[in-house]
């Protein structure tokens, strides 16, 4: 899909092939052959992402599947050795190019260190290997009443929603990954194993090396095992659904009710395009939806208290120009209203036109200026003539703007390439962030050091060379050297 190529400026020299096939052969010997994979489709699936926007031309030499923190570390002894560039891997499932691998080198895919290692249920935790994925482990802990509330793709690995500082639909109320990480363990570029700290809820002792790599894309080491927090499955929830004549009475509504107190467990908006795409892609939810910007609510808590937050949420709603409001009246009808929201994402991958690729990207801005910048946003992207979206998770001011074009017309790539940088621009100058959720990849460097500064960069590239001098740790993401 996406095929926006990206290089990387680089000081470092990086391991010759000859020398990265001793590394490769020191793996082998290591953890043992079957360890090591250099099959071009297992390459391909490593290196090259059909959900990301930014890509590049360059693949893994090999990927390698380790199963403990200690074969971690061997790897990564090894490939300092012979400065063989190591690029983490979960489920693969960022949308940044954040796993790409525009140095080659190796891929270090975690997907076989999937065991729940210590449950906690009585301290609300539990200590996991990187590669458990969040959807299996809500499976398995969900008779102790604990969950992990984030709800980034189904697909993703701890790891890898630990790297990206991942959220979804579920911050509004419990907030992104940074909140429910206690501690971490790291191997670092050297082979070193670190543990950021014990399993206290909280502590003031020391430096807070949880928060560092936490969000630091593969950039600093690689996590091996985590403590997460865990939260409490509520004992009742509820959705509703209402539609706006526009997307910026949509958003000022969501606006309203964060101010007004209404007590939402998310709040999600659709634009009347995405809505569209909803029916014309078959449906969802076994309903014909309004072609209208519609925001989504979750409720949650005491029967009592949902209903008294329908009803407020439902008054804000009227009074900013809400044309329908649903809410539903049983299990079967929540999740057919919540199906839309669920499945939005899939249906505008079904109904993309032939030989067009897709422009998605995501910014977040403080709540009060939310209804301005998707307005605006919108209505650039609305020139263009093409098809153009927008989605969010507006409950936190964050939403999504997608963009299907061909990438063979380069004036209509450089058109929609504006419209996304000027995306960027108005975010920081709404005092926002360039990424709410995904994480700054290769895709969105030079946004990063426009959002914080070259000071700022500076001081982040001091704490990775600290770590990782010869960097080597995922190089060509987030910052050149
Ligand atoms: C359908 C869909 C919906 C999505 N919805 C959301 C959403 O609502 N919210 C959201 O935040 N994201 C969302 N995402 C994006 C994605 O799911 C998240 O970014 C997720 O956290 C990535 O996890 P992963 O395991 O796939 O990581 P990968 O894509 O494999 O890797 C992501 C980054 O983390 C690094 N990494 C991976 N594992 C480790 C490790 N063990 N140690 C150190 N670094 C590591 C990689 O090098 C890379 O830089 C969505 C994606 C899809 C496809």
């Amino acid at each position: 899909m996406p095929q926006r190529e990206h290089s990387s400026a680089q000081a470092t020299s990086y391991a010759t092939e000859s020398a990265t096939q001793e590394g490769l052969d020191e793996i082998r010997r290591e953890l043992g052959q079957d360890a090591v994979s250099t099959d071009v489709d297992d390459l391909e699936e490593h290196g090259f992402s059909e959900w990301s926007t930014s890509n590049t031309t360059a693949r893994p030499r090999a990927v390698v599947r380790p199963s403990s923190t200690e074969e971690v570390s061997a790897i990564a002894k090894i490939c300092t050795k012979y400065k063989i560039p190591m690029v983490p891997f979960g489920a693969g499932s960022s949308v940044e190019g954040n796993f790409s691998s525009p140095h080659s080198g190796i891929c270090i895919d975690m997907s076989l260190m999937d065991k729940i290692v210590e449950f906690h249920p009585e301290d609300l935790d539990i200590v996991v290997q990187a590669g458990v994925n969040w959807t299996n482990l809500n499976e398995k802990i969900k008779v102790s009443g604990l969950f992990l509330p984030l709800d980034p793709g189904p697909t993703a690995l701890i790891g890898g929603m630990i790297a990206t500082n991942c959220s979804g639909t579920n911050a509004m109320r419990y907030g992104t990954m940074k909140d429910y990480v206690i501690n971490l363990t790291v191997v670092l570029a050297d082979g070193s194993v670190v543990k950021t700290r014990r399993r206290p809820r909280k502590t003031s002792a020391g430096y807070n090396l949880t928060a560092l790599f936490t969000g630091s894309e593969g950039t600093l080491g690689i996590i091996t095992e985590a403590t997460l927090k865990l939260a409490i499955i509520p004992p009742k929830q509820s959705v509703a659904i209402a539609t706006f004549p526009t997307v910026k009475d949509a958003a000022g509504a969501a606006s309203d009710m964060i101010r007004g107190g209404v007590n939402l467990a998310a709040l999600e908006l659709m634009d009347d395009v995405q809505m569209k795409v909803v029916n014309s892609s078959g449906g969802a939810g076994g309903r014909k939806w309004e072609e209208q910007p519609t925001l989504f609510l979750k409720f949650s808590g005491t029967e009592q208290a949902i209903k008294d937050s329908i009803r407020a949420a439902k008054q804000v709603a009227k009074s900013s120009g809400c044309g329908s409001f649903t809410s539903a009246t049983s299990e079967a009808e929540m999740e057919s209203l919540w199906s839309a929201r669920k499945q939005a994402l899939w249906a505008c991958l079904a109904v993309r036109p032939e030989g067009t690729e897709v422009w998605s990207t995501d910014v977040a801005v403080p709540i009060s200026r939310m209804s301005d910048m998707i307005d605006e946003c919108k209505g650039d992207a609305a020139k263009l003539g093409l098809f153009s979206s927008v989605l969010g998770h507006v409950g936190d001011g964050n939403f999504h703007q997608m963009i299907m074009y061909n990438p063979n017309k380069p004036e209509e790539k450089a058109a929609v390439k504006k419209v996304i940088d000027d995306m960027m621009h108005k975010a920081l100058r709404m005092e926002g962030t360039v990424s709410g959720e995904h994480g700054i990849g290769i895709g969105k460097k030079e946004c990063l050091l426009e959002e914080l500064g070259p000071t700022t960069i500076g001081v982040m590239k001091s704490f990775k060379r600290s770590v990782d001098p010869h960097w080597l740790m995922n190089p060509g993401k987030v910052f050149d050297e």
